[in-house]
């Protein structure tokens, strides 16, 4: 371990564009043990129908994650004071093989997950949230879900495949790693194949808050939908496509109508008192992206997910 205090080296001392790209500065380390949260890059898009480039997200993220300070004036907290983070690399996934990359996802997260430390995933396309939360359950048993997305990710299957980003919470349920009545879904929108495809959602009392709700009745009235998730573990599944292509437009599978920056960030901190176990970070695409301003939302948001566990962790 190069820095036993876990925290982004002094600004004033180093800046911020030197040295190598890790997230948020932090040290960099393989062994979770000791820590309370890792930070864990996820450099894989073989599950993606659309345009692919996620399997850059990881890098991207930690280059556009730099400028981060490490105090959280919103939520009043410093996150990398009250808890020992740091970067644990890549998984090395395997780009010719989903199934076999599902295995080395399951094992890693199942290692930070035993170290006693929480895991914070960068994607890689949404496929790699079923082999995380088949780690997560195995450890925390079914968690409740927070889940932002344009899409509900719960199709069966595309080209006879069960096994691609627009399956995972369809297959997570199906496998009992989550609890679908303490689910909710913030940011569903855009063109789909029929009714019928709300239908899996819908038998499983999911909770969908559509952006068209979320602009018409604001914030404070989604933020109660969360009634159903308090009091147990939560995981937080975070598809940056939720947001609106005008703000990340480097993605997969942009859907127009969506969240704002701004009220990402108000959602995310609506969070505050849950108790997030694990979280992911998905769909960046810095092929796709403009100046880099998905990753940069993508890192914020990394950050905002960070301080919401330290407060938890008081
Ligand atoms: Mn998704
Ligand atoms: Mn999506």
């Amino acid at each position: 371990m190069t820095d036993e205090r876990f925290e982004p080296p002094n600004a004033f001392e180093s800046p911020r564009f030197a040295q190598l790209s890790t997230f948020m500065r932090l040290p960099h380390t393989r062994n979770p043990a000791g820590l309370d949260a890792a930070i864990l890059g996820i450099p894989f898009d073989g599950g993606v129908s659309f345009r692919p480039g996620a399997r850059f997200g990881p890098k991207e993220v930690r280059n556009h994650s730099l400028l981060i300070r490490p105090y959280n004036p919103v939520l009043r907290t410093s996150p990398f004071a009250r808890l020992r983070v740091a970067d644990c690399g890549d998984v090395d996934t395997n780009p010719m093989d989903i199934l076999d990359t599902y295995g080395r996802i399951e094992a890693a997260v199942g290692g930070i997950l035993e170290a006693g430390a929480i895991p914070a995933c960068v994607g890689g396309d949404h496929s790699i949230s079923l082999p995380i939360l088949r780690a997560v359950a195995r450890r925390h048993g079914p968690v409740a879900l927070v889940h932002f997305d344009s899409h509900q990710d719960m199709w069966e299957q595309y080209f006879g495949n069960r096994y691609f980003h627009g399956t995972p919470f369809r297959r997570a349920l199906e496998e009992g790693l989550y609890l679908p009545a303490a689910t909710v879904q913030f940011g569903i929108r855009g063109p789909v194949y029929g009714e019928s495809d709300f239908e899996f959602g819908e038998a499983h009392h999911v909770t969908v808050v559509r952006a068209e709700e979320i602009h018409r009745d604001g914030i404070p009235a989604a933020l109660t939908r969360l009634d159903r998730v308090r009091g147990r573990k939560v995981y937080v599944s975070f598809d940056i496509d939720s947001v609106d292509p005008a703000f990340a437009p480097g993605t997969g599978t942009p859907e127009v109508g969506g969240l704002s920056s701004a009220q990402t960030l108000a959602l995310l901190r609506g969070l505050a008192g849950l108790e997030i176990v694990a979280f992911d970070i998905v769909e960046v695409s810095p092929p796709y992206d403009v100046s880099g301003l998905t990753a940069m939302l993508a890192a914020n948001v990394l950050f905002e997910l960070l301080s919401l566990i330290s407060l938890d962790r008081r």
